[in-house]
């Protein structure tokens, strides 16, 4: 009977084998997927963010128009509403965005409705966004005041700020008023680069028409994207 025995233990060895290997199985996947589970953590946003875009091949982009709904925002120097220019303008970078393969554009609003700073921001990190850019018009008591102003909160938005402010610059050929820091709430409850961007005096007759106009609003959306492209070294991730 030995032969018997043999096979019976031979049989036994085998399903200890096997269940060993089912769960050394196991124990891999459980801490690979503890690894993607912390990588998804609201610690790293970057970190999540470069796997989900690894996924989607594309940049997250928030367009964020200022004001909206019982907040106007400033009064243009010919009686209009800041809230109007900013979502045409934001509209027309998002529709833009839209034929560019390297991006995924959303807006914070796309219609006459008010949204809080906070549900801004948080719109950004919920998604996880690669770049946040709010959209505004400056106002001053001089008409005389003109050009292009941009704002960062974190060290980690500067060069976002920089260049996009740059290419802004290119395309409206405005005077050139700097990239500033500025504790703005919008800006400091983003938890990925975010910048402002004051792209011209709605009280200055003269950047106000270039602001409200069709073809210069496409011409501002451009060097945004341009300037988008240059930020992200013109290559999806
Ligand atoms: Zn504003």
């Amino acid at each position: 009977m030995r032969p018997a025995r043999t096979g019976r233990r031979i049989v036994t060895i085998f399903i200890l084998f096997l269940l060993f290997c089912t769960f050394a199985i196991y124990e891999i996947n459980h801490n690979s997927s503890k690894v993607v589970g912390m990588l998804a953590g609201p610690e790293s946003p970057s970190a999540t963010s470069s796997v989900d875009d690894k996924q989607t091949g594309k940049y997250k982009i928030v367009i964020d128009p200022g004001h909206g709904g019982h907040d106007p925002g400033a009064p243009t120097i010919s009686g209009l509403e800041e809230k109007a220019y900013t979502l045409a303008l934001a509209q027309e970078v998002y529709d833009q965005l839209k034929q560019d393969p390297m991006f995924d554009p959303y807006l914070t609003r796309s219609d006459d409705t008010f949204v809080s700073l906070d549900d801004r921001a948080k719109f950004s990190n919920d998604l996880e966004a690669d770049a946040f850019i709010s959209i505004h018009g400056n106002t001053y008591d001089d008409p005389e005041v003109s050009g292009t102003e941009t704002y960062y909160y974190s060290d980690s938005s500067i060069q976002l700020a920089d260049v996009i402010h740059e290419h802004i610059l290119a395309a409206n050929g405005f005077k050139d008023r700097g990239v500033r820091y500025n504790d703005l709430k919008v800006l400091r409850l983003n938890e990925v680069p975010a910048i402002l961007t004051e792209v011209g005096y709605l009280s200055n007759a003269s950047d106000e028409a270039l602001l409200l106009d069709h073809d210069g609003q496409a011409h501002i959306a451009q060097g945004i994207i341009d300037g988008l492209e240059d930020y992200f070294g013109g290559q999806a991730p």
